[in-house]
């Protein structure tokens, strides 16, 4: 329901520092001056130091894809929340599907890092959404509130105000195939309703409720065009040059 929509690239595991870098200088040209948007890049993690230099002054924030539960210690290969916010990131993507499904997050353990994320200052980006065999079995809206009420369990009404819930039905991501424009809204309008429940009618209707799956240039503006509907997280169409 915000006036200016959320728009938030998820690279994935692509581009290298240098790709990242020659990217971002040409992208950022677009969107220096006139930029209805809020735009959210989220690179690989080692991309982030160099995208945060070559983003000075642009109004063009940075998100990491992921990253761990605990503030610090023996985790080899993990990333902290504390690292992701010196290196220059306002947002954190937690509970992608391809998270979920490849490395096996639950909802329990998306929980813990949306806790620390918040902790450190980060805004969230929690992605909830349906399989193919759930929406064909009528399960859609029990999944929906099942990953809300799970992943932000204990989250408080202040923790609240800085989580953005990216509504990412699983058959429509990389595949092509995108939810119409009223299949995602009556998703999100569901979301409110849930929000609505767990806290109150302020911050079911403040926050931000972004729609992922396929979005493109082509389909964006009907999708953009719903009252539910404030931005998208985009994945393959937010790369290609
Ligand atoms: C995503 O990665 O969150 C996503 C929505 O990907 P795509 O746009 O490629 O479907």
């Amino acid at each position: 329901m915000a006036a200016k929509k959320l728009i938030v690239a998820n690279w994935k595991m692509n581009k290298t520092a240098k790709e990242a870098a020659s990217f971002i200088t040409d992208f950022k040209k677009l969107v220096f001056n006139e930029n209805p948007n809020e735009i959210v890049i989220c690179p690989a993690f080692i991309c982030l130091n160099e995208s945060k230099k070559l983003l000075k002054g642009a109004k063009i924030s940075l998100g990491a894809q992921n990253m761990h539960f605990e503030e610090k210690g023996a985790f080899t290969g993990e990333i902290s929340a504390s690292m992701i916010k010196d290196a220059g990131c306002k947002y954190v993507i937690l509970g992608h599907s391809e998270r979920r499904n490849y490395f096996s997050e639950s909802n329990e353990l998306i929980n813990k890092k949306v806790k620390t994320a918040l902790k450190n200052g980060l805004k969230v980006i929690l992605c909830i959404g349906e399989s193919l065999r759930q929406r064909e079995n009528s399960e859609t809206m029990n999944i929906i509130q099942n990953q809300i009420d799970n992943c932000l369990k204990t989250v408080g009404g202040e923790g609240i105000r800085n989580v953005i819930i990216a509504y990412e039905p699983v058959w429509a991501i990389g595949t092509g195939k995108n939810a119409t424009p009223e299949q995602a809204e009556e998703a999100h309008q569901h979301i409110r309703k849930i929000l609505a429940e767990l806290y109150n009618a302020i911050v079911s209707k403040d926050t931000r409720i972004i729609y992922g799956g396929s979005v493109n240039a082509d389909n964006s503006k009907e999708l953009f065009s719903m009252e539910n509907i404030d931005g998208a997280l985009i994945g393959g169409d937010s790369f290609v040059v």
